[in-house]
């Protein structure tokens, strides 16, 4: 029989490649072949690093339904649920079947052109300023509607796990992962006699889509950030956002409590 494959996306920090040792001996002695980075014959991705290693892992992976679960050796450390002081005991519960899986829906963005469009995703945020870090004005829709313009250094849309990232830092509010919602989040918004829009962040259920639309400028060059990765398209005459269909699942052994989390890791 084919050894049975674990995938193994971390990070080059010098502890992270003694930890992945550490992985890799412990796969090995319980009859686990591993991947390094990802193959879709692989049946759990491991991440090892901190969140943005898990950020990257789940990208380099094209956004796999295989499930994600991350080692943290990292500084924060929101996704990745394992210490490395439970790695055995980890590897004892995934053996046993003793864990539970996770769906969460990505965020879904569709950036159009005069003739086409492209979609791209992202776990936690979309970030939208201006390349040159001028003031942006963009005018906002929700379900057609037109709501607002805004203008300011740009805004996030973000997913309810992404919320307590830059959207946290930004002033927008905590969600809770089981509500499937997206939020606008404005960065420095402008609110004076000139300028007026909302100075606070909206949190739109998934039935709705927003669409945002820059001012049709030729010297705006749009820069589109997908948990911090860049975005390259060859033009942009708007973009959609929705809640997509399209999920990851993330892989987690005993009590996952998101208030503890909020409070371990942020107070
Ligand atoms: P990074 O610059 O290392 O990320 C900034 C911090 O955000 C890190 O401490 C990271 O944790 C943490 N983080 C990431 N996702 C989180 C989440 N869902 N909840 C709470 N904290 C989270 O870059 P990165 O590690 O590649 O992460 C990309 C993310 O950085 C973006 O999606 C964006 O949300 C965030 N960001 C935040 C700001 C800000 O707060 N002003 C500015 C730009 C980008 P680790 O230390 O474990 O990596
Ligand atoms: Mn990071």
């Amino acid at each position: 029989m084919k050894d049975k494959v674990i995938n193994i996306a971390s990070n080059n920090d010098e502890y992270t490649l003694e930890i992945k040792e550490r992985l890799i001996n412990l796969l090995r002695k319980n009859g686990y072949d591993y991947c390094d980075g990802f193959s879709k014959h692989g049946e759990l991705n491991i991440t090892i690093g901190g969140d943005g290693a898990f950020l990257r892992g789940v990208r380099e992976s094209n956004f796999s339904t295989i499930p994600f679960v991350g080692i943290n050796t990292g500084t924060l450390g929101f996704y990745p649920e394992i210490t490395p002081e439970k790695l055995e005991a980890f590897i004892f519960d995934y053996i046993s079947g003793n864990y539970n899986i996770n769906s969460m829906n990505l965020i879904e963005s569709e950036v159009f052109s005069s003739e086409k469009s492209k979609k791209f995703y992202a776990v936690n945020d979309i970030i939208l300023k201006r390349k040159d870090m001028k003031t942006i004005h963009m005018d906002v829709y929700i379900a057609s509607n037109h709501l607002e313009k805004i203008s300011g250094d740009g805004l996030i849309i973000s997913s309810p796990l992404g919320s307590s990232a830059y959207n946290k830092s930004a002033g927008g509010s905590l969600v809770y992962p089981s509500l499937k919602t997206l939020q606008i989040t404005p960065l420095s918004p402008i609110i004076s006699n000139a300028y007026r829009c909302l100075d606070c962040s909206i949190i739109v259920p998934p039935e709705f889509e927003i669409s945002i639309y820059p001012e049709g400028r030729e010297d705006y060059h749009v820069a589109l950030l997908a948990d911090g990765t860049d975005i390259e398209y060859e033009e942009l005459e708007h973009v959609h956002f929705r809640t997509s269909k399209k999920v990851i699942k993330r892989l987690s052994t005993g009590s996952f409590n998101y208030w503890n989390v909020i409070k371990d890791k942020f107070l």
